[in-house]
């Protein structure tokens, strides 16, 4: 099943006019690298897994994107996600191109010495493709700052210096910025309520999360404390109403110490598909890809869709989503908070400046509020889809600096 950035790219590039050749350019991957990857397990026993790194597009920068560690991790799979890292790092105008990497394993039964290891053994056979100017990698699905942590310093045992800003995301002791894990819901968050300002602004609007992981989490939080009423929320395993509002806090630290979301003393347990018959302002996926297929798409009872995961909505799940009248938020810009946040990160980095934490905030909120407006009256001028729009904006740049680069 194909993803939207498959379709609306092309589309995007035939409304610039540019020629078939740059459309190709822009369509291939640039690079990519596939390696098998050693892990030995506390047991002793030795297992293999496949690991890569996918670089898309460099018109702009270094190569930038996440490195996950899931089941579902494949080439394909990765180069759909590197090609929105690019469209992303565009549209934020971010001097970086798109990657993503990843290795095809549920980390869930690891130990936490076992993940050391598989970290470390990634990052050395990723190495000839890494670097600060050229690939900057950061967390994605399974990932957090502990995993960069580990991965900077096997960076650093391999070039034999410390280079902080050859990945980003890591723990605030080894470089990194504390704000950088709560960056991406915070910058959905700011996008959201600006999109209901402008709409109404009026009252207290409700929503419903699919995902509570580090993004679910944290947007949940920033939207509550924005006013809004998070009447569901979604994991794997679970879900939990209230149609008063849930606490979010109680909610995220309970998850925290027991790892799911069966905590009735906070709302109704129901499964997780349960979370589509909660009627909603603002239904917002904030897991894994392709979650809204044309069936959820019918089925959903809300005036809104926010794409805060990566490619969340399916082509033909947005195409009814449309015909019902339900505008969808695109994730190039609804979750580009995460990717922001990193270019403050390695810019600090470079310049060995200590960030404060605040000013980190307020410049990612000037930036996504100034381009979720730029999004929204470009679309509402030419009466196109805020993601027609948003590609618009992101597709020109990158096409203008291949041109620029190659002729
Ligand atoms: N994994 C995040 C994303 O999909 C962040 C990538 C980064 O910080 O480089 O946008």
């Amino acid at each position: 099943m194909g993803d939207i950035v498959d379709s609306i790219v092309p589309e995007t590039l035939d409304r610039l006019g540019v020629s078939s050749a740059l459309e190709e350019r822009l369509m291939r991957v640039e690079r990519s690298l596939e390696s098998l990857i050693p892990l030995e397990l506390d047991s002793g026993e030795r297992v293999y897994f496949q690991g890569f790194r996918v670089q898309h597009n460099s018109a702009l920068g270094p190569y930038k994107g996440g490195i996950r560690f899931h089941p579902s991790v494949t080439a394909e799979e990765l180069a759909a996600m590197a090609r929105l890292m690019t469209w992303k790092c565009s549209l934020m105008e971010l001097p970086f191109g798109g990657a993503k990497g990843g290795i095809a394993v549920d980390p869930q039964p690891l130990s936490p010495g076992e993940r050391l290891r598989l970290s470390r053994e990634y990052l050395f056979r990723m190495y000839p493709v890494l670097g600060p100017d050229t690939d900057i990698p950061a967390p994605d699905i399974n990932t957090d700052s502990e995993t960069m942590g580990w991965m900077a310093d096997a960076f650093s045992k391999r070039s034999g210096t410390w280079r902080p800003d050859a990945l980003t995301g890591k723990p605030v002791c080894l470089g990194g910025l504390a704000f950088r894990e709560e960056a991406t819901g915070f910058g959905a968050a700011e996008v959201i309520s600006g999109f209901f300002q402008k709409e109404s602004g009026k009252g207290h609007p409700s929503c419903s999360i699919e995902g509570f992981g580090n993004v679910g989490q944290h947007l949940a939080l920033q939207l509550a404390e924005r006013g809004f009423r998070i009447l569901c929320v979604s994991d794997s395993r679970g879900a939990i109403a209230n149609p008063g509002g849930l606490d979010i806090g109680t909610l995220s630290r309970l998850k925290g110490q027991t790892g799911h979301l069966n905590h009735p003393t906070l709302g109704e347990v129901f499964t997780p598909d349960g979370i589509d018959r909660i009627d909603v302002d603002y239904f917002i996926p904030a897991a894994l890809p392709r979650s809204i297929s044309p069936d959820r798409a019918k089925r959903l009872s809300c005036r809104h869709v926010v794409e805060a995961a990566n490619a969340p909505v399916t082509p033909e799940g947005e195409k009814i989503l449309l015909e019902r009248g339900i505008p969808v938020l695109p994730d190039i810009l609804v979750n580009a908070g995460g990717v922001t946040v990193s270019y403050f990160e390695w810019l600090g980095n470079r310049s060995g400046d200590r960030q404060d934490n605040d000013r980190v905030r307020d410049a990612l909120s000037t930036r996504m509020v100034r381009i979720a407006q730029e999004v929204m009256d470009r679309a509402k001028r030419e009466g196109r889809t805020l993601r027609e729009a948003a590609y618009l904006i992101a597709v020109n740049r990158v096409a203008v600096a291949q041109s620029a680069r190659e002729g």
